[in-house]
């Protein structure tokens, strides 16, 4: 690297911030973007938890059809926008050159950009990778360009070290940590804890086991889902969720169905159900959340309500929108697990 350059990579750490809406892909792949950014000099500021101001901004600036994750995005687009240099919004298009994001996720830069705020420059890199970490580095590149980041030996260590940290981070939510307590962990110096106390979450288990469906940005955001994998946690149910299933058995549902969906999520969440539901015992029952008004999840949802009756295993499906109440939520939640334990104890009791 010569002299002007690191001189421009310093100016870079004194004064450039990056904003990161805590929403929508930031569940999937946020360690990979802070970890990059960071190793380059740059600072990232995360939007707040989504809260209540936070979803009223989302619904102010979208269209009312728009799904809640979409409308959420929007207001913590906001919530980033007079604190940061840039915005940065990734087009996610495809991590495996197969299924592409839903098609909100692929305007979404232009979406937000056009949304009427001013906004600060949006990074909209596209990802668009066959296998992840090789077209990952074909990303960085374009977010080197957009920033004007100067692609030396530096750069490159930074987008090792990024991969290294997502690769983790995956192995972490294997394990059975939610999102959150593993960006925490990975956070802390003490990385190799981070597995032992995954190991530990994975075996305390719960005495009836469900399969928890649905998007992750759906699922792991407290506001969004009303808390409902700690409910169900308190109720003494274990929940397993998609991010629980490795790459490889993913792989191995996707050869099942003569066609799969066209968009990534839903893939993710319709191969779940189907390694969830393949082994009678493996789960007492599924639970699907949906957001209202997502298209791919109309479909989605018929597909996993059709598997769990031919497996004859209960089914409950939760939609989620801004009008969504913590009590309505709780009272399906406990008439369902009541409705399990009671079908265990009898069939227990068949059995004996
Ligand atoms: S998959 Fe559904 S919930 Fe997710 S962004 Fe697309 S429309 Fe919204």
């Amino acid at each position: 690297m010569t002299a002007e350059d690191s001189r421009r990579q310093g100016e870079w750490k004194l004064s450039r911030s990056v904003g990161i809406p805590r929403a929508l892909s930031f569940y999937s792949y946020y360690p990979l973007w802070k970890t990059y950014f960071e190793s380059m000099g740059i600072n990232v500021v995360l939007s707040r938890p989504t809260n209540r101001e936070i979803l009223e901004w989302g619904i102010r600036e979208t269209v009312t059809d728009a799904c809640i994750p979409i409308k959420i995005f929007h207001g913590h687009v906001i919530d980033l926008k007079d604190r940061v240099d840039y915005l940065f919004i990734p087009r996610m298009v495809t991590v495996d050159g197969q299924a592409t994001f839903c098609p909100k996720f692929l305007g979404l830069p232009d979406m937000v950009r056009f949304s009427g705020e001013k906004l600060p420059p949006v990074i909209d890199s596209p990802v668009q990778a066959n296998r992840f970490s090789r077209g990952i580095f074909a990303f960085f590149r374009d977010v080197a360009r957009q920033l004007r980041l100067v692609r030396g030996y530096r750069w490159a260590a930074a987008v090792v070290q990024a991969c290294r940290k997502q690769r983790l981070y995956q192995q972490l939510l294997l394990k059975g940590q939610l999102p959150l307590q593993a960006m925490r962990c990975l956070e802390q110096k003490a990385q190799a804890d981070c597995g032992k106390r995954a190991a530990a979450v994975s075996r305390s288990g719960g005495s009836l086991k469900v399969a928890l469906l649905g998007y992750p940005y759906v699922l792991y955001d407290p506001f969004i889902s009303a808390n409902l994998y700690q409910r169900l946690s308190d109720m003494d149910v274990e929940p397993l969720t998609p991010e629980q299933v490795s790459p490889r058995e993913m792989h191995r549902q996707s050869k099942v169905l003569p066609q799969n969906f066209f968009w990534h999520y839903s893939n993710r969440a319709s191969w779940s159900s189907l390694h969830y539901l393949e082994h009678a015992g493996r789960v007492d029952g599924v639970i699907h959340v949906t957001a209202f008004g997502c298209g791919p999840d109309a479909m989605v949802d018929k597909f996993v309500e059709l598997e769990s009756k031919k497996k004859r295993v209960p089914f409950l499906t939760l939609t989620i929108d801004e009008h969504t109440g913590e009590g309505g939520i709780q009272t399906r939640l406990e008439a369902f697990v009541d409705m399990l334990r009671a079908k265990k104890e009898r069939e227990g009791k068949g059995a004996g």
